[in-house]
């Protein structure tokens, strides 16, 4: 029986160690996911995750479009489907992008378990170990931990209050090809940016795309969030303006929930077809019961009411955070987004947002630091707040708890100035980075 046996060097802890893949070092946890273990428990108020708030869907909705489609579909239902997706529920999802101004045909379409499957799968199409991936800095923190799974060298570009500067896109894939990398694709999130809270300007969008087009650099537009907004509709996505050039990510998860974990891509066709045969061999098909699931509630319920309702309460979170931040926090900067889930907060030069957070847990309070947002660590002076889970009234004792936190901190720091050297900041960005000029 020895020979079959791990060969090399494990721990005792994992005594495989040394047979995985290289690509497995990759694969950390998140530092999102460390916490949900700390911020759900029911005292701490938790400004961390991006859990939709599901409540704010009425039961009895769901509850009978369960109830219908088990009466009318139960062994389609209970079946195993066609790999791209139920084209019923594919019709419906062109109907959803619709309403954001894309127009594609159900055939365009291929079905995602979560558009974090569609991330992976175009990862996995399109990235050897090494090449590189255009992605704004900050960047959603799941797309970073799936770039690095397959090897990516992740190089961030900044954004201002108007989003990515196409200048700075142009200049970031002329620079990686003069060191002799391959720019595979720009990962964007240009509405209501996941951590950073920003949109891309309708006057920016047609330069990003052409200036992608002229140079060969495929864009992957995420876009959970775009139905979301609070003021005025965002403008049209990237996809609408070069549909060859770009493939486009959507979700249930925000407009419905993300319990049935149905996402999508839209892609050009033969991009598309390999997507087909890659989530095939990743999973055969689909979850035929959510897609029935969610086509009975797409063709019964009143949908567009109901994203107007989770406008409605993520508007009412949203400036239950700034007036907060206004009255309790008015040292720091943040933006102020039209839509989505997510605030960003710059930190006085002192402080640390992750060596800040145990002290913010004991105050009863979580964020998630800036640090998860950046492929190489950076951003100790940035974090993300999301108002999108906690009432407001919450949302008011977390920020007088954060408050507590920063200023007490900065008191201790600031006391100390001169006499104990703090840890050094993670500045430096690693290999990949943009030129300090781009930063
Ligand atoms: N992209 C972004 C920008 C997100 O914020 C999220 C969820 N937080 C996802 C993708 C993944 O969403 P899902 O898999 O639930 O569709």
């Amino acid at each position: 029986m020895s020979d079959l046996r791990p060969t090399g060097t494990g721990t005792d802890l994992d005594p495989w160690l040394a047979t995985y893949a290289e690509r497995a070092s990759g694969l950390a946890a998140s530092e999102v996911r460390a916490l949900f273990a700390v911020a759900s428990r029911p005292e701490v108020v938790s400004l961390a995750g991006g859990m939709p708030y599901v409540r704010a869907i009425p039961r009895e909705l769901v509850a009978g479009a369960i109830d219908r489609m088990l009466l009318t579909d139960a062994p389609a239902a209970l079946q195993y489907g066609s790999g791209q997706g139920l084209p019923r529920l594919r019709e419906h999802i062109v109907e959803v992008m619709a309403e954001e101004g894309i127009a594609a045909s159900p055939d365009d379409v291929v079905t995602t378990t979560g558009s974090q499957q569609a991330i992976d799968l175009v990862t996995k199409l399109f990235i050897d170990p090494g090449d590189v991936i255009l992605a704004e800095g900050p960047s959603y923190v799941g797309a970073l931990g799936v770039f690095k799974s397959y090897q990516a060298r992740v190089v961030h570009l900044p954004m201002d209050a108007d989003g990515l500067v196409p200048e700075v896109l142009e200049a970031a894939i002329l620079e990686q090809r003069s060191l002799g990398r391959t720019v595979k694709f720009l990962y964007t999130i240009p509405t209501f940016h996941n951590p950073a809270g920003t949109t891309l300007s309708a006057e920016r969008r047609p330069r990003i795309v052409e200036t992608c087009r002229r140079l060969g650099v495929l864009i992957v537009e995420d876009n959970p969030y775009g139905l979301l907004w609070f003021d005025e509709a965002p403008p049209k996505p990237l996809q609408t303006l070069n549909p060859e050039g770009v493939v486009y990510l959507g979700s249930f998860s925000k407009t419905f929930a993300p319990g049935f974990r149905v996402g999508w891509a839209v892609a050009p066709h033969a991009i598309r077809e390999k997507l087909v045969l890659a989530t095939e061999s990743a999973i055969l098909s689909p979850s035929s019961f959510n897609h029935h699931l969610i086509s009975e509630y797409l063709e019964t319920v009143d949908w567009r009411a109901q994203i107007s309702r989770f406008r409605d309460v993520y508007r009412e979170r949203r400036d239950a955070m700034l007036a907060a931040l206004g009255r309790y926090l008015p040292n720091l900067t943040w933006n102020e987004p039209n839509g989505g889930f997510y605030v960003w907060v710059g930190l006085p030069e002192e402080l640390h947002s992750k060596q800040m957070l145990p002290r913010a847990v004991r105050e009863l309070v979580a964020y998630t630091p800036g640090t998860g947002f950046y492929a190489d660590g950076s951003g100790g002076r940035e974090m993300r707040l999301s108002f999108c889970y906690p009432t407001p009234a919450d949302i008011e004792v977390g920020i007088q708890r954060l408050a507590t936190v920063v200023n007490g901190e900065l008191e201790l720091v600031r006391a100390f100035a001169g006499t104990v050297s703090l840890a050094p900041r993670r500045d430096d960005r690693a290999v990949g980075a943009p030129p300090p000029d781009l930063r």
